[in-house]
């Protein structure tokens, strides 16, 4: 198979990028399941943006000290001076924000956040972005989609990426080969055993990144979302209790029903504060009392949280749900400029896979969508702007497909790649700091 750009993960920001493309590029994008399986999909709280320029040093100021001042500032400015051009693209694809009685944008506000300045959809803001992004691309004619496909090697010479290694839907291996990849496989929660994530996204686009020696940067920079529903028999991903549910005044209570922490703080000093407790009490999980909100924001801001305390037998208007930190987000992985290029010629990665540096050393609440989607749209600006119509296909040979028979075994072996080049990353951090 031969394409001009392949895109692997259809997630927000490998749809965005197929939208930005021109359509007389031939675009072939993959994914490993379904195409609406994508942490995209599950995005709950909502998206940022600049509401006007009196935000601006506030916004930027929430986002470096959030990223404990290890963000890089100019990755952090061009996210926020892009963000309303990209709403704009989204309300015009139909993205349908909640709006206040007036008929105005109106905005929430998460942990972290000194002003409301994040757009939402009831509890389901990335569904809402996602589905809407999917449906124009499936209108594309220009482009194919194909579901249950897995990329399961980069086809690398002297350094350019020409494509990928295949697993196809039934499970043959097969070559697609590209003029220009992107690398939009989304985070690593697959490889943690409590991971709000989907289970299928176990960092596949690092475990490649490692194996073709493409630079990463901060790996180790992995989040810890502090509120996950707490469920003993839990299999398959956590449920997250958006931090906006404490945005609007969701309480965190410890076994004697008193608060231990300021809600409001950022993630990662949330979710310190809770370990603590739950040592301190000898307890698996700590309770947030959502009663605070009130019923009427509580029903219409997050009517698919409520539904799920109903499911798991608790009743939010009447008492505390019982919830406990999670993996949540990868700050790290694939080092990318600020045009998204990698350091391999002609790949590309965007999404929660790449680290332009735009987190620091913790995100910000609602800056993945945005930072997703703005760096998406960047990369396929400079593809555009680079001279793909004079290139060629090259000659490949058929790689040994031997190699990637044993599926098992080698998702197994790309899963302890991403776990070994994090501990790696965290013990030279721990030298450093000796
Ligand atoms: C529960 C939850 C709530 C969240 N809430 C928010 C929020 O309110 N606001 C916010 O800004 N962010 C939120 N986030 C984070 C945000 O959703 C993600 O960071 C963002 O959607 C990532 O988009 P992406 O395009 O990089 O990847 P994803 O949407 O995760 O998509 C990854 C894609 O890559 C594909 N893929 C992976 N490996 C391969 C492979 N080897 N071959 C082929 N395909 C592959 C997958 O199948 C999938 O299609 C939340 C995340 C979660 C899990």
């Amino acid at each position: 198979m031969k394409t001009d750009v392949l895109i692997v993960g259809c997630g927000c920001s490998g749809l965005y990028a197929a939208l930005q493309l021109d359509e007389d590029l031939d675009i072939t994008i993959l994914t490993k399941s379904k195409a609406e399986d994508s942490d995209s999909f599950l995005a709950q709280g909502g998206i940022c943006v600049l509401k006007d320029e009196s935000d601006y040093q506030a916004y930027f100021e929430d986002t470096l000290k959030a990223g404990h001042y290890e963000n890089d500032k100019q990755s952090v400015d061009i996210m926020i001076r892009s963000s309303q051009n990209v709403i704009q693209d989204l309300i015009s694809y139909g993205v349908d924000f909640h709006k206040d009685e007036n008929g105005k944008l109106d905005y929430t506000r998460e942990g972290a956040h000194s002003q409301k300045r994040i757009l939402f959809h009831e509890d389901e803001t990335g569904k809402e972005i996602t589905k809407h992004l999917l449906a124009k691309v499936r209108q594309l004619k220009n482009v194919k989609l194909l579901e249950y496909t897995t990329l399961v090697d980069l086809i690398e010479k002297d350094n350019t990426c020409y494509g990928g290694v295949i697993r196809k839907a039934d499970g043959s291996i097969d070559m697609i080969q590209a003029k220009y990849t992107m690398l939009a496989t989304g985070g690593i929660g697959g490889v943690y055993r409590h991971s709000t994530n989907y289970r299928h996204l176990t960092g596949d686009g690092i475990a490649l990144a490692v194996q073709h020696k493409i630079a990463l940067k901060n790996v180790n920079y992995v989040q810890i979302h502090p509120t996950t529903f707490y469920s003993p028999d839990e299999k398959d991903r956590s449920f997250l209790i958006s931090e906006s549910v404490r945005g609007e005044g969701a309480l965190l209570l410890d076994k004697n029903m008193h608060r231990f922490v300021n809600e409001l703080l950022p993630r990662d000093v949330v979710t310190k504060a809770i370990y603590a407790q739950m040592e301190k009490d000898h307890t698996t999980h700590v309770w947030e009392d959502l009663r605070p909100i009130g019923h009427e924001e509580l029903v219409k801001h997050f009517p698919h949280i409520v539904e799920h305390c109903h499911k798991m037998g608790y009743d939010p208007e009447k008492e505390p749900i019982p919830v406990v930190p999670a993996q949540h987000y990868f700050m790290g992985g694939i080092d990318v400029n600020k045009e998204s290029k990698t350091s391999m010629e002609h790949l590309y990665a965007i999404g929660e896979t790449a680290c332009n540096g735009v987190h620091g050393k913790n995100r910000l609440a609602s800056n993945s969508l945005l930072e997703s989607l703005v760096f998406a749209k960047r990369a396929a600006k400079d593809l555009m702007d680079s001279d793909w119509k004079a290139q060629d296909f090259i000659t490949i040979e058929k790689p040994d497909v031997s190699k990637y028979a044993d599926s098992k075994s080698l998702s197994q072996q790309y899963r302890q790649l991403v776990q070994t080049e994090i501990k790696k990353a965290d013990s030279k951090k721990e030298n450093e700091n000796v």
